[in-house]
């Protein structure tokens, strides 16, 4: 339960409440998830009056402000249709409308098809104070905070994305899923979710050979309730198969 509610209207504002002795205060985006905590001393900085509702584009780079919720990121103008409709698939309308970027980022475990298509984008989180910058699968790996709040999220755009997963309905979070993004290098990273507690690096390599058997040596582990390894593993070459046959 939310005990205490600071709503600052400036990012000094909102470095001093998390500063507060005696308090730990928690950054607030969208309260999916914070709202129904059942703890009882909840403090916390809602982030939306610090204008971090904004998607901008420079040169090649996109940057995603953390309170943009998941259905404005969708009616972007600068977002790819792909990224779109992956996060249609990540969240119903209602949900979309109230979880914010930043949000999700923090609650996404490996079942979530927003973070693992972000993750093959090698996408950076850049946490507040001090604009410290932190690589995705870096902050799912090891879920290390660089500061109070993650301001913004910040990927390129000239990077070739595919994705695709298996769930029991079209609607429904993935069994299996696999991110695939290619740059204009020939830089390939291949991530791979549908399971635990995030998704998982399979290859980020210099060009796309050796991924059908990083896929597979991935998956070795991935038996839980839903899915033995061996039929992820299985479904995982003909995911990758169907998206290198596309061109890059
Ligand atoms: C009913 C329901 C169904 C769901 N179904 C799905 C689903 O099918 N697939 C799926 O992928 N997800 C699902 N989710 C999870 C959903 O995506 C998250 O609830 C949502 O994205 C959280 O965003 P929020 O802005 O509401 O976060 P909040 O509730 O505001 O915060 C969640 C956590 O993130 C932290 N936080 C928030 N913003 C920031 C920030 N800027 N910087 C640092 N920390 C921050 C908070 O302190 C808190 O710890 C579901 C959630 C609910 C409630």
């Amino acid at each position: 339960m939310i005990k205490e509610y600071y709503r600052p209207k400036s990012v000094p504002e909102a470095e001093k409440l998390f500063e507060m002795e005696g308090k730990k205060c928690v950054p607030l985006g969208g309260g999916s998830v914070l709202s129904r905590l059942k703890q009882d001393d909840l403090c916390v900085v809602d982030l939306q009056d610090l204008g971090l509702n904004r998607i901008e584009v420079t040169g090649q780079k996109v940057h995603i402000g953390s309170t943009v919720t998941l259905q404005q990121f969708i009616e972007s103008e600068f977002i790819p249709e792909i990224l779109k409709e992956i996060t249609r698939k990540s969240a119903t309308l209602n949900l979309r409308n109230q979880a914010t970027v930043g949000g999700y980022v923090v609650t996404a475990d490996g079942r979530a098809p927003l973070a693992i298509a972000l993750m093959a984008l090698d996408a950076q989180l850049i946490w507040h104070p001090g604009q410290k910058i932190q690589n995705i699968g870096d902050w799912f790996s090891l879920r290390q905070a660089l500061g109070y709040w993650i301001s913004g999220i910040q990927f390129n755009l000239n990077v070739q994305l595919d994705y695709e997963q298996v769930a029991r309905t079209p609607m429904d979070v993935p069994i299996l899923a696999i991110g695939v993004a290619r740059w204009p290098s020939g830089r390939t990273r291949v991530v791979l979710g549908g399971y635990g507690r995030a998704p998982i690096l399979a290859l980020d390599g210099p060009e796309g050979s050796g991924v059908l058997e990083a896929v597979k040596n991935a998956l070795t582990e991935s038996g839980d309730e839903w899915a033995s390894a061996e039929y992820r593993q299985e479904v995982g070459q003909v995911l990758a198969k169907r998206i290198l046959s596309t061109t890059a």
